[in-house]
């Protein structure tokens, strides 16, 4: 039985269902590090460190709303299928 919910389960899918908005992507090269992406998300699916430079994105976390992507300043996210 152990072994029927192992196979069962093999951890999160990455593949997007077909009814889905795509996943969100970022343009580090446009990004300016202001944050307003991170105070806009209501999940923390987005983390922005100014100091060192990097965005990270946990797309399990994400809900897909776009509240972030409307946010950027720089047109810097936007949803990939
Ligand atoms: S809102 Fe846009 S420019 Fe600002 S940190 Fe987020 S992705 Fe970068
Ligand atoms: S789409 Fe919504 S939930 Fe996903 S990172 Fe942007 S603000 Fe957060």
């Amino acid at each position: 039985m152990l072994e029927l919910f192992k196979k069962a389960y093999e951890g999160p899918s990455e593949e997007l269902l077909p009814s889905t908005r795509g996943k969100i992507i970022v343009d580090a090269d446009s990004c300016w590090f202001c944050t307003r992406c991170e105070r806009a998300c209501s999940t923390n699916a987005i983390v922005v460190d100014p100091s060192f430079r990097q965005i990270y994105l946990v797309q399990s976390e994400c809900t897909k709303c776009g509240r972030c992507v409307k946010k950027c300043p720089r047109h810097a996210l936007a949803f990939e299928r």
